[in-house]
């Protein structure tokens, strides 16, 4: 089965809605594809405080929500798929979906974000799905009155680490340095968090339980005079440690840096196809925000816009 459209979007978080936005206003029609987590990672969020318009802040879920009603109301073609495969360099740009579904489009938008990552401890594998998770908003509620511990020192870690604390009896952060990355107000509201206990200098090497997690080996100063190795008794370890673009399908074609993000021209999302454009946090390893996300998706479809009528 092949179908022939003018601005395939794939991808559905902040910047792939945007992205329908503006390309269904601009009558491109749009076609997009949710990918394996339906509104992206601010679904796994809870309270977004920092999107402009939201005085009283916002459900990561609701604004998704809304974003995709508002992307639908101008005539955007939401679909629920995985993009398996991509033919970027051919005319027009052949992408697969579910492994069976060719969709030919002149104009592609990439926005497929990045995905949690993990220590690569083998426990983590050992363990996943019993006390190993990448995402409290999704698993926090196993928690309750249980001890946990949240890695990472950034303002996911932080915010996780807060929104256990209102499940769970106890919450460990273990941050890798003397110090956090988080912004001010998060770390503020760690360490004023009574049930958050902060292990600083501290990395995890591996972790124990019969059915489960019980508990995690952890090393303090490691390689130093003062190092020390502990263990905690937890019930879940929570990974907020960063992210990794979604790129994998589209390596060999697209230009990305060493860590997989998509290289645009400064300023701009156009990538070194032309006709295919990247937007979010696929192609964005500094601001990582939902609104430079939107920003981008704008930016996004107004290229491919020009792209077309040129
Ligand atoms: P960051 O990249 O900002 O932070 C990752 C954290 O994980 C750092 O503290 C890093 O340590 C630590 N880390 C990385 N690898 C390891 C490892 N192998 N072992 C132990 N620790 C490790 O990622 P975030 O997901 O926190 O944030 C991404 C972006 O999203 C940021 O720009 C952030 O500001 C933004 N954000 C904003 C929110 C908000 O405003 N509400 C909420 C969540 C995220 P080190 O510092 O030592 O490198």
């Amino acid at each position: 089965m092949s179908e022939k459209v003018r601005c395939l979007i794939i991808g559905s978080g902040p910047a792939g809605y945007t992205a329908a936005i503006y390309a269904s206003r601009a009558n491109l029609s749009p076609v997009l594809y949710e990918g394996i987590q339906p509104g992206g990672q601010l679904t796994t969020t809870t309270e977004v405080e920092n999107f402009p318009g939201y005085p009283e802040g916002i459900t990561g879920t609701e604004l998704m929500e809304d974003l995709k009603k508002q992307a639908e109301k101008y005539g955007a073609d939401i679909r629920t798929g995985i993009v398996t495969a991509a033919d970027l360099k051919a005319s027009p740009k052949k992408i697969t979906v579910d492994g069976k579904t060719v969709i030919e489009a002149d104009t592609v938008i990439i926005s497929t974000g990045a995905t949690a990552k993990y220590l690569g401890l083998p426990d983590e594998a050992k363990y996943a799905g019993m006390g190993v998770s990448a995402c409290a908003t999704c698993d926090g509620f196993f928690y309750r009155k249980k001890v946990v511990a949240v890695v990472g020192g950034g303002d996911t870690a932080c915010e996780e680490a807060i929104y256990l604390s209102g499940l769970a009896s106890k919450v460990y952060l273990i941050v890798r340095k003397p110090f956090m990355r988080a912004s001010k107000v998060m770390q503020d509201r760690v360490e004023k968090n009574e049930k958050i206990e902060i292990l600083y200098n501290t990395n995890t090497l591996g972790l124990f339980g019969e059915n489960g997690v019980e508990g995690a080996h952890l090393i303090r100063h490691k390689g130093e005079a003062n190092e020390e190795k502990f263990d905690i008794a937890i019930d879940g370890f929570f990974l907020a440690i960063g992210h990794k673009p979604n790129t994998d399908i589209f390596a060999g074609q697209l230009d990305l840096d060493e860590v997989g993000y998509i290289k645009t021209v400064p300023n701009l999302t156009s990538t070194n196809i032309p006709g295919v454009f990247a937007a979010g946090d696929v192609a964005d390893p500094i601001f990582r925000q939902a609104i430079t996300a939107a920003g981008s998706g704008c930016k996004a479809a107004i290229e491919a816009e020009r792209y077309l009528s040129e």
